[in-house]
């Protein structure tokens, strides 16, 4: 039995059909035939309308509710009237004060930042200052959720920004802290949300998709993750007289939920319309982590420290900096800000970490160390028809070069290692007497094949 079906349907609140207003806001539903809720406000509403004696259609009803459009009209096209309203369209109830222990949300299940870095150090692979910097934040995060107020000091969110290149493990950090600390998580695109009322998603669009990784439950999502990728894609546009509607002003509106809002979400779905019920999720207790490339922004640094340094940008053959290949873990908030973010956005995201360039030996290391390495996931595939599947060292030497040549970052390991594995496995379980295949660097070169050794009889 699947864990969706276990889950007892009392758990679930019901939605007045009419106004989508849950159970919880609406008052007691009165249950109708066709496996309607509706609230007695609304019911009250259509007794009005039918007391007036015009309702031969349904003009009059869908003047009192127009969100419900011609929708009514349609009941049985739209399958309505059968017993099974999709699940994923319901919503978790918010568990009374009695009820609510175990809380959703216990601070002692949170590992102290040494546990949790030393868990991410499995999977992801370097990046040792990132990973305190967001073990420390997020342990920091967790604490001020449970923190008590009552003594007037509040502890200020630790949103973080992450800078670094791409494919260096930015969303791969963010999507492996989430699976550890077994917390729903929301990735977004930056450049995917506009400003309400603009073709896009809007911002509330992020908290839709986190309610669904929360299967519903609207207390697990407040204390979930969310993900904004290529934040750097919304900074400022520099000389523009046009309206900038998907820069500057997607920032402003991103300010609220970075800092606590209540924000109004269909439940189980991507569009607010009549048929959706919608709920309110707080954001207060939401991580938001903004992550980004920030083309250029190496140039901005450097021209600041060597002002500083009182050597001027024009030297810049004998840059101080230049040979300095982590300088972006010197960015500081008036770099971002030259770069085009607001300084009330930058003032949300406190927590600054940077992530180091990827080098062809951090490639390698890609390649192997994680407990899910890719290497490791193709000789597991091969373990199956029991071949055992080896890679020379200089073969994976060639790979982390190739992958360097690409600039895709770390993402383009997988696709080289991909292209040529597919003759691989396509081949090899012809064969019942292979037991070892190694990937040579001649392979690699198209100057020789993988060296195949037969099982022995
Ligand atoms: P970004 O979000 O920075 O563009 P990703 O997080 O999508 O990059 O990284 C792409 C892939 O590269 C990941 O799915 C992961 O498999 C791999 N990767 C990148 N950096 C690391 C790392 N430090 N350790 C292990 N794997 C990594």
């Amino acid at each position: 039995m699947s864990e969706e079906t276990k889950v007892p349907e009392d758990e679930y609140e019901k939605v007045c059909f009419i106004c989508r207003r849950p159970e919880s806001r609406a008052g007691k539903l009165i249950h109708m035939p066709g496996n309607m809720d509706i609230c007695s406000d609304c019911m009250q509403k259509a007794f009005n309308s039918l007391q007036s004696g015009s309702l031969s259609n349904y003009q009059e009803i869908l003047k009192n509710y127009p969100g419900m459009g011609a929708d009514l009209l349609n009941l049985n096209e739209l399958g309505l009237n059968s017993p099974e309203v999709p699940k994923r369209q319901k919503l978790k109830k918010k568990k009374s004060q009695e009820e609510s222990a175990p809380p959703v949300f216990d601070r002692k299940q949170i590992p102290a930042p040494h546990q949790m870095k030393g868990q991410l150090d499995e999977y992801v692979v370097g990046q040792e200052q990132a990973k305190k910097a967001v073990s420390v934040a997020v342990y920091n995060h967790y604490k001020r959720i449970s923190a008590d107020p009552s003594d007037g000091i509040e502890i200020e969110k630790s949103n973080m920004l992450l800078i670094g290149p791409t494919g260096s493990g930015k969303t791969y950090l963010v999507k492996t802290l989430a699976r550890l600390l077994n917390v729903p998580l929301a990735i977004a695109d930056a450049t995917s949300l506009t400003e309400a009322g603009y073709i896009g998603d809007d911002i509330e669009s992020v908290i839709t998709k986190l309610l669904a990784a929360a299967d519903n439950d609207v207390e697990r999502a407040e204390h979930g993750i969310v993900y904004i990728d290529e934040i750097d894609k919304i900074a400022k546009k520099k000389n523009t007289t046009t309206r900038d509607v998907s820069g500057e002003s997607v920032q402003q509106e991103l300010l609220k939920m970075l800092e606590g809002a209540d924000v109004e979400v269909p439940v189980g779905s991507n569009s607010k319309n009549a048929m959706v019920p919608m709920t309110t999720v707080n954001t207060s207790h939401i991580l938001f982590i903004c992550g980004g490339a920030f083309p250029d922004l190496e140039e901005i640094v450097k021209r600041r420290l060597n002002e500083k340094a009182g050597i001027g940008f024009a030297a810049s053959v004998k840059d101080t900096f230049d040979k300095d290949k982590n300088i972006l873990s010197k960015t500081t908030t008036e770099d971002l800000r030259q770069f085009g973010m607001i300084p009330e956005f930058l003032g949300r995201l406190p927590v600054l970490v940077a992530l180091e360039p990827l080098t062809k030996e951090f490639m390698l290391r890609i390649l192997k160390e994680p407990r899910n390495a890719i290497v490791r996931q193709y000789q597991k595939l091969l373990a199956m028809d029991e071949v055992q599947l080896v890679f020379e060292e200089e073969a994976l030497e060639v790979i982390a070069e190739r992958a360097m040549e690409k600039e895709t970052g770390a993402r383009a390991l997988r696709s080289i290692i991909e292209e040529f594995m597919m003759d691989i496995m396509y081949e090899i379980p012809k064969d019942d007497n292979i037991g070892t295949v190694t990937i040579t660097k001649e392979y690699l070169e198209h100057t020789g094949g993988p060296r195949i050794t037969m099982r022995m009889r």
